[in-house]
């Protein structure tokens, strides 16, 4: 979720039509604060926002926070508190949380190794 109701921008000749609408007596050059919710959906003005999972402060553009928000309607911070949206869009897609494409895994390995259970036996030696 958004941190601040209210950001303050600078008003350019490319905004003043559309914050004029909302605000009266502006000038070019000027700096007001307006609602977040009037900023445009694709605006790169840094937010401060909050994870709903985790609850981790962060500083992101309004347009990437939007764009984590399309998927499950909630902000995940990283790649692990947005473990919970993986999961939902598995169960939507292939009805199960925890799904693994075997037979995909399978065809790859056939293909490069000539066998569907290859394990690269060498590599492991190496790491131990
Ligand atoms: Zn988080």
């Amino acid at each position: 979720m958004i941190k601040n109701e209210k950001i303050k921008i600078k008003i350019y000749s490319r905004n003043i039509l559309k914050y004029r609408e909302l605000y009266n007596n502006l000038k070019i050059g000027d700096f007001v604060e307006i609602d977040i919710d009037d900023l445009p959906k694709g605006s790169h003005m840094l937010v401060d926002v909050v994870c709903d999972v985790c609850g981790k402060e962060k500083q992101l553009s309004y347009k990437e926070y939007n764009r984590n928000l399309e998927q499950c309607n909630y902000y995940a911070c990283s790649t692990k508190c947005a473990w919970g949206k993986n999961k939902i869009t598995n169960l939507e897609r292939y009805g199960d949380e925890n799904y693994n494409n075997r037979e995909k895994c399978k065809e790859t390995k056939f293909k490069n190794h000539g066998d569907e259970n290859f394990v690269n036996t060498n590599k492991t030696k190496k790491q131990i």
